[in-house]
């Protein structure tokens, strides 16, 4: 891996060692060549590996003897650039404490610098314009290094030695802050501290961060947050705080040890907490009422990051309080990167801007990590992990795998190893299908990948599956659950036969409809659809991805028809008005505009709205996220039924999970008015005992869960809990996201299995 002081630490090692030779970056990784005795030769390869820097990992390890070239010192060479670059990127990393030590410093020469860095931490991906890593090819190269930092990058006993970004006060990027139309009212250190004051007055602040724009407000106001909601047009969805420090966001929120882990490490994501404070660790009063109530209105999560840059330190130590910190963009479109773009697109949405001359070379959203079933499960994927590959057992056919169309991300195979691009975003806007063209010429970019196969959903009016079949190369579609299946089996390292869960929103069936609450077994390059949720129709079709009443009339005339439409004590009926209503049936009945679905995420969307909890969503998964968090710390062993039903006319022979039952007995419930909670859990407990139910009905041990719906907690742990019971070994999603996030690590693995079979 580049840029993390292998080269130096190699130096070192054979100075110690009395080894003479040379160390050289390449673009296949570091080549060594060393001359001595045995016994050094012996014991530098025994503490190469034993005694790596911080942040390196040996993937693999050549050796070969050589004639012997008679070397008087050991040298480090220059980069070359002849072989195509397969080396890994690595990935941005968050300051270390060294780096922080300094900048807490007075009396060091980089105290309050907000870009100090060292071969341990600072930007890596969010500054590399091409390979192999070296200051010249990233946007680094517009500073040229003082003495004394080019005495410390030359310096091979110093912690800078050869560290790329290497920069100080004299010779390094500089802070600004700008008012919105661009005109500098401070610079340096005052422009830090006015942009610190401005927060503390309620104001909203544009940050050019690491990985393009972040817009920041202080978290306990209300009014401030609210404000930022309405001039982004983000009425729900919630935001993320960044604490000073874990000591903070133990003041805010429970942390497990993994938790602490994840928050502190090298890769610093947004770590979604539990709010709340553990009743016997003291909590400082000041900081408790910290988090006001509309950063993340209605849920007990809270999404959380430390800082993880000089600059993000040195503003909050400035603060003493949290901040809501989100990517700056209007809903819906791709975060800006450069002072030109921020200040056109954000204008409207920030009072002043921060910024700094040190270009972003490619935009990254903060990651999102989630602790599921003790594990962490990756919820968005981008800064600190991007564009790092899931490794695969066997060697890859070159390919490029776009995605599916939201929370896009895309991927390229080298080698046995899939790199995966960050997270995009929605593929709706112009912005965001330009960004997602810029992913991809980078990702092509850096690794030199000439595909013999653009792999893409099988939705064949997706983006970008135009984008694959105007790109002049072999095109191979994957089925969207298919693709999360093989997703999740890429990211265990497993090859089948396994059966695949995948519930999630929406994805192109192979008969052309909707699917999303699928079982499908793999067997090699064979799948089949063995069993799926029971379609009922979306009255409106689209709109009903944004309106959860919508799935939820859908099913009520599944259950009665015409005479559903009759009462008005459900609050998903009263929320149409009589003429609406009539529209409704009309489509219903006559199939105009009601497209069939077997989503299992529309299902949560009907019972979210069944329940009286959400009508009208305004960003993805709020229906299920609502219904997850209606559950109880502990819900009580209630369940509805699903019955099973072989379908002896379908020619597919799949199950049907009939939910008819449930819903009559979840619409009972809420009649005679029992609490949500226990409607939630018995819903939750009917979903994972039908999975167990198929699960048992097929010979494979192996069930791999996928798909959007399993970001749920309680939804997962139980069905991992209630798999293994019953003897199974559940496989749930680590590296990737389960959500449409994952898709392309899916589809390389498929396309590639296709290819290798002869069948693509
Ligand atoms: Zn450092
Ligand atoms: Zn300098
Ligand atoms: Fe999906």
């Amino acid at each position: 891996m580049q840029g993390v002081g292998f080269r130096p630490y190699v130096n070192r090692l054979a100075l110690a060692l009395g080894l003479g030779g040379w160390v050289a970056n390449s673009s296949d990784g570091v080549t060594v060549d060393i001359e001595g005795t045995d016994v050094a030769v012996e014991d530098f390869l025994r503490r190469l590996t034993t005694q790596l820097p911080p942040l390196a990992r040996l993937d693999r390890l050549h050796t070969q003897e050589l004639a012997l070239a008679g070397y008087t010192v050991f040298t480090i060479h220059p980069s070359t650039s002849t072989d195509a670059p397969t080396a890994l990127v690595l990935p941005d990393v968050a300051t270390c404490d060294d780096c922080l030590n300094e900048i807490s410093n007075p009396s060091d020469r980089r105290y309050r610098y907000p870009f100090t860095n060292c071969t341990n931490c600072g930007p890596r991906f969010s500054i590399l314009e091409t390979l192999p890593y070296d200051r010249a090819n990233t946007t680094m190269r517009l500073f040229v290094m003082c003495d004394y930092c080019r005495a410390e990058y030359e310096m091979p006993a110093d912690r800078r030695f050869h560290a790329q970004p290497n920069a100080c006060p004299e010779c390094g990027p500089q802070l600004a802050l700008q008012d919105s139309i661009g005109t500098n009212l401070a610079h340096r250190d005052h422009a830090l501290r006015a942009a610190a004051e401005a927060l503390r007055n309620g104001k909203i602040v544009a940050l050019k961060g690491l990985g393009g724009f972040q817009l920041l407000v202080d978290a306990r106001n209300d009014t401030a947050v609210g404000e930022l909601r309405r001039r982004k047009g983000r009425p729900h969805k919630p935001f993320a705080v960044m604490v000073a420090s874990l000591a903070h966001a133990e003041t805010v929120c429970y942390v497990s040890a993994l938790e602490q882990e994840l928050l502190a490490s090298p890769q610093a994501p947004i770590v979604l907490l539990r709010r709340g404070v553990h009743p016997d660790r003291p909590h400082p009063a000041k900081t408790r009422s910290a988090i006001a109530d509309v950063v993340a209105p209605d849920n007990p999560l809270l999404g959380v990051m430390l800082p993880y840059t000089p600059l993000h330190h040195l503003l909050l130590r400035e603060l003493e309080f949290p901040i809501v910190i989100t990517s700056g963009n209007l809903s819906g479109e791709p975060m800006a990167i450069d002072e030109h773009d921020a200040l056109k697109r954000l204008r409207g949405i920030a009072d002043l801007f921060l910024v700094h001359n040190r270009p972003v070379a490619c935009a990254l959203d903060d990651s999102v990590v989630r602790v599921i079933a003790g594990r962490a499960m990756m919820l968005r994927r981008a800064r600190g992990y991007a564009p790092l590959p899931v490794a695969l057992k066997q060697r890859l056919p070159s390919l490029l795998a776009l995605g599916g169309h939201l929370k896009s991300a895309i991927a390229t195979t080298v080698g046995s190893q899939v790199m995966i691009g960050p997270h995009v975003g929605d593929l709706d806007t112009t912005p965001a299908r330009k960004a997602f063209h810029g992913a991809m010429h980078r990702l092509r970019g850096l690794h030199a990948v000439q595909p013999v196969a653009i792999v893409c959903d099988q939705h064949p009016d997706y983006y970008s599956s135009h984008v694959a079949r105007s790109s002049g190369t072999k095109v191979i579609t994957v089925q969207h659950h298919v693709a999360h299946i093989a997703a999740c089996m890429a990211d265990n390292g497993i090859e089948g036969p396994v059966l695949g869960v995948a519930w999630d929103g929406t994805g192109y069936g192979n008969d052309g409809t909707i699917w999303g609450g699928e079982f499908i077994t793999v067997d090699g390059v064979s799948t089949r659809r063995v069993a799926h949720l029971r379609p009922f129709a979306l009255a409106g079709g689209e709109k009903a991805v944004t309106e959860p009443r919508r799935a939820a009339i859908g099913v009520l005339y599944e259950l009665f028809g015409e005479s559903a439409f009759g009462g008005t004590t459900l609050e998903a009926l009263r929320s149409f008005s009589a003429a609406e209503r009539k529209v409704l049936v009309r489509m219903l009945a006559r199939n105009l505009n009601a497209p069939r679905t077997s989503s299992m995420g529309r299902l949560f969307d009907a019972v979210a709205s069944l329940t009286g909890l959400v009508q009208r969503s305004s960003f993805q998964g709020q229906a299920a996220m609502a219904l997850e968090f209606a559950l109880d710390e502990h819900p009580p062993q209630v369940q509805y039924h699903i019955e099973l039903q072989s379908r002896d006319d379908d020619a597919q022979g799949a199950l049907i999970l009939d939910w008819r039952p449930m819903l009559q007995a979840l619409l009972a419930d809420i009649v005679r008015g029992a609490p949500t909670s226990h409607v939630a859990a018995a819903f939750h407990n009917a979903l994972v005992e039908a999975l167990v139910d198929v699960a048992q009905r097929f010979g494979n041990t192996r069930v791999v869960l996928s798909g959007g719906c399993f970001q749920n907690r309680y939804l997962t742990e139980r069905a991992i809990d209630r798999l293994r019971h019953a003897g199974f070994e559940p496989y749930w999603h680590q590296h990737v996201p389960p959500n449409d996030g994952g898709l392309a690590l899916g589809q390389a693995m498929w396309a590639a299995r296709l290819l290798e079979a002869g069948v693509a």
